[in-house]
């Protein structure tokens, strides 16, 4: 359906297209991963090694992959997908993007073999969105300055993010409320205005369970922004955000439930960069 790129729904699966393994800040190694796949029915695991590199500097923050080593990720991944008949495993990243990242991202991500990137706003400032050990110092801050001030900003450098035409999916599209903060103004324009330039790049959405084991106790994105979504023809992805072996099943069949009730009846897959639609 979305577009002409897109191709005709196959059967029903069950996918996971967020999950981190040891190569970033996963606690279980690839191979875990996809023998626990396997053993809770799933047909096709994509891994999505965090990839987060502040611009002007080549250090990579604490729970990102090292750049030298995302050629041999892809292989561990593609070792993985022959291991096991009936089980796809695809190899992504997620990104985080930082203003001004775009240049030092178009070098990296220029020169792999991934099938996707998903792009991840997880810094505002100083304050990483959904690190415990900022949560503090960030529910001073938003107490102080109201929340609508930094909601801003993050949808500011989603919108850049986007428009950089560097990734196929946003991820968690509204993390900056894990905390439970709400804004007091409406941004639905704002919100719009970034879906509407994904949808035209061909970008996919993910609908992620990781929200349901954090404060806010909701699926992301909000309710609210997955129906912006629909009408707009954008496709989605499905994901628990798995850190650890027993996440990669965590609230997935509520997400499932939920992408249904927004009026999704499709999930987008990727293969090197190529977008199909499976039924979900
Ligand atoms: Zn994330
Ligand atoms: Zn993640």
């Amino acid at each position: 359906m979305f577009n002409g790129s897109q191709t005709v729904p196959e059967i029903m699966v069950k996918v996971n297209y967020h999950i981190h393994s040891t190569y970033s800040d996963g606690r279980a190694t690839i191979m875990q991963y996809a023998e626990e796949a396997v053993r809770k029915g799933f047909h096709e695991i994509a891994f999505t090694e965090h990839l987060a590199i502040r611009p002007g500097s080549m250090k990579k923050l604490y729970y990102s992959i090292d750049a030298s080593k995302i050629e041999d990720y892809v292989e561990d991944v593609k070792g993985a997908g022959r291991s096991f008949k009936g089980l796809k495993v695809k190899a992504g990243l997620e990104v985080d993007y930082f203003p001004g990242s775009g240049s030092l991202l178009k070098d990296i991500l220029g020169s792999n073999d991934l099938d996707f990137t998903m792009v991840s706003i997880h810094w505002i400032g100083e304050f990483c969105l959904d690190c415990v050990k900022y949560k503090k110092a960030f529910e001073i801050a938003v107490k102080e300055e109201g929340f609508d001030k930094f909601y801003s900003k993050y949808l500011r450098l989603l919108g850049e993010a986007v428009e950089s035409g560097l990734f196929n999916v946003i991820a968690h599209f509204d993390i900056a409320r894990n905390w439970g903060f709400k804004t007091s103004s409406d941004f639905k324009m704002d919100e719009l205005k970034i879906l509407e330039n994904a949808s035209k790049l061909g970008m996919a959405v993910e609908v992620s369970s990781k929200g349901l084991r954090n404060p806010i106790n909701e699926p992301y994105p909000a309710r609210r922004i997955l129906e912006y979504c629909s009408p707009l023809r954008i496709p989605i992805t499905l994901g628990t955000d798995a850190h650890r072996l027993n996440e990669i099943d965590a609230n997935y069949d509520s997400i499932v439930e939920y992408a249904r009730s927004a009026g999704y009846s499709e999930l987008a897959v990727f293969s090197r960069g190529k977008l199909t639609l499976v039924s979900l």
